[in-house]
């Protein structure tokens, strides 16, 4: 018996959020109580104003592609098995930069899109980029093996 490869599903505590957020289909990112910042990647601190005192909050996850590309390499053996894998920079309206894999290796910079917040095998949440709309089916076989199956441990 062979051990399937999973996706790497090390993480800081503070994406446990975001992982809980996803089960619940909610895309969320801590907010600054004092300067209103999105904070992208999320983190404990204002990236802006270093107060310590950022919520939890649902946002408007459409957006731009800045750039994108397909993975070609990999250190994870699971990203190895299932290369090309597209990913893209995403700016969203909302202010952040935000990194997202992407649903179809056809989007392209300057495409609108929409950020959406799944699970992964692990149960980990990822960001993932679709058409404006958000109701395409994922094509990208990479993708598509991230979140065939859930572990339900
Ligand atoms: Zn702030």
């Amino acid at each position: 018996m062979t051990d399937k490869l999973l996706p790497p599903e090390k993480r800081t505590a503070v994406w446990k959020t975001i992982d809980h957020a996803a089960r619940q289909g909610q895309f969320v990112l801590p907010v600054c109580e004092q300067c209103d910042a999105i904070q992208y990647p999320p983190r404990e601190i204002c990236h802006n104003c270093l107060h310590d005192g950022l919520q939890w909050q649902e946002i408007t996850s459409a957006g731009e592609i800045i750039a994108s590309t397909a993975l070609n390499a990999s250190t994870s053996a699971f990203f190895r098995e299932h290369l090309p894998h597209p990913v893209a920079l995403i700016k969203l309206d909302a202010g952040p930069l935000v990194y997202a894999h992407l649903a179809r290796t056809e989007l392209k910079t300057g495409d609108r899109v929409e950020l959406v917040n799944r699970c992964d095998i692990n149960g980990r949440g990822v960001f993932i980029a679709l058409s404006a709309g958000g109701t395409e089916v994922i094509q990208a076989e990479s993708l598509r093996a991230m979140l065939s199956e859930q572990r339900t441990n």
